[in-house]
């Protein structure tokens, strides 16, 4: 997605060859006139999918997946990181490995937000080790709920996540694919 690319080289910043810091747009400031073109990518290319539901993560997900719920007219779901201590019999719960604080944490959902007939596109703003999207497909898949797809905006290529989930079977769409963050230059996959 081209106007994306350009925002990521106009404002994204390598914070190092792992990280790349998009606070201006994306993680801190939000730019929606952005966003609202990522929900019509997302939503065009997942159209015919027969999507129930729209799932994220909290915190970042939330603005990308707002816009593609509303583009696709269904509900959005955020997956919650929650503490352990409010959790009960009504939630369904796994652990995650969050990649830029290098610590685990919940991620829980309700019971009430999912049953077996839904079709869920989780959209998330990057993928890196995968470890948040492979959090949320087995909420899913607990609940014996389906997969439809995975939309990622940023995609981290040289990290292992797109790797694993489509050895997994899974279908994911990504706006940007990042080849390389070396010496604060960001290189893209074609
Ligand atoms: P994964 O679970 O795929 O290893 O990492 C994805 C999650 O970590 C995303 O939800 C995102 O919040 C965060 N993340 C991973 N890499 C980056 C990065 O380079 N920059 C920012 N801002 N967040 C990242």
């Amino acid at each position: 997605m081209d106007l994306l690319k350009d925002k990521i080289l106009k404002d994204g910043i390598a914070l190092n060859s792992e990280v790349l810091k998009v606070d201006s747009f994306i993680n801190h400031q939000v730019d929606v006139n952005l966003m609202k073109e990522i929900g019509i990518e997302f939503a065009n290319y997942f159209r015919n999918k027969n999507i129930t539901k729209v799932f994220t993560i909290e915190t970042s997900g939330i603005a990308p997946a707002v816009f593609t719920s509303l583009e696709l007219n269904v509900p959005l779901v955020i997956l919650k990181k929650q503490n352990s201590k409010i959790l009960n019999d009504n939630f369904y719960t796994t652990e995650v490995k969050s990649f830029t604080k290098n610590t685990t944490y919940n991620l829980t959902l309700s019971k009430n937000y999912i049953d077996t007939n839904d079709n869920i596109l989780i959209i998330d703003d990057f993928l890196a080790n995968g470890e948040a999207a492979k959090g949320a497909i087995k909420l899913i898949e607990n609940a014996n709920a389906k997969v439809a797809g995975i939309g990622i905006v940023i995609e981290k290529a040289f990290q292992p996540g797109r790797n694993f989930l489509e050895a997994s079977g899974y279908d994911i769409y990504s706006l940007a694919r990042i080849k390389s963050l070396d010496n604060t230059k960001i290189n893209f996959i074609d």
